[in-house]
């Protein structure tokens, strides 16, 4: 696979969960930590919890509640972001995707972006943890649009606060959903992980170029 190189791009926008940072802290809180301790919480045994859980997750997918963690603190009365951070160890880069961000600091012409679905709270958490945003330019999270990235207007609202060509930038994301709307946005590069739960393998049903470690792309441009 013959990657775009990065002097033909101008800005590059990165999502952060499941391309940046391993999708296992995310999957595993929603699959697993949150159906228990909901369950302890609320006094249920483990499969109502999880039956509970399950079905409210899967009746909000696609919409601005999926990822806001306010919405679930009010809708399980639990705090959202206290469960979470009794399993931040598991928050971490990607394979290579540290490596990468920190290339990116050679490529002086690029404005780098992180846009993500993420909840400002879970932004500020993974941040704490890992430090992602101090390799990048900005950040900007759909919460703030009221919009997701799988729909096509929230790129309009991105490009009226953001001055970004689509024919130089690049989007990287792990959501076959997202990168559709970036592409009928008119975004001329966009690259789909390919792994991006590394305790998870994954089968592609999509024509995106993939790609697993993001450091193939500034290879040859690390700091010795
Ligand atoms: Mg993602």
């Amino acid at each position: 696979m013959n990657y775009p190189c990065l002097n033909d791009i101008d800005t590059l926008l990165l999502d952060m969960d499941g391309t940046l940072l391993d999708l296992r802290f995310d999957n595993h809180f929603w699959v697993d930590h949150l159906p228990v301790r909901y369950g302890d919480i609320h006094g249920l045994k483990e499969e109502l919890a999880t039956a509970h859980v399950e079905t409210a997750l899967r009746e909000a997918e696609g919409t601005m509640n999926w990822y806001c963690t306010d919405h679930w603190s009010r809708h399980f009365d639990v705090d959202i972001m206290t469960l979470k951070r009794e399993v931040e160890h598991l928050i971490q880069f990607r394979a290579g995707a540290e490596r990468f961000l920190k290339a990116l600091a050679q490529h002086d012409h690029l404005d780098i972006l992180i846009v993500t679905d993420a909840h400002p709270n879970v932004l500020a958490l993974k941040q704490r943890v890992t430090g992602l945003l101090d390799h990048v330019d900005d950040h900007y999270c759909s919460h703030h649009f009221g919009l997701p990235k799988r729909d096509l207007q929230f790129w309009s609202a991105l490009s009226d606060q953001v001055d970004f060509d689509p024919e130089t930038t690049m989007m990287i994301d792990d959501s076959p959903a997202v990168l559709a709307q970036c592409k009928a946005f008119g975004i001329r590069h966009v690259l789909c992980v390919e792994t991006p739960d590394s305790g998870r393998s994954h089968r592609h049903d999509h024509d995106f170029p993939l790609i697993d470690d993001l450091s193939r792309l500034t290879t040859g441009s690390e700091q010795p």
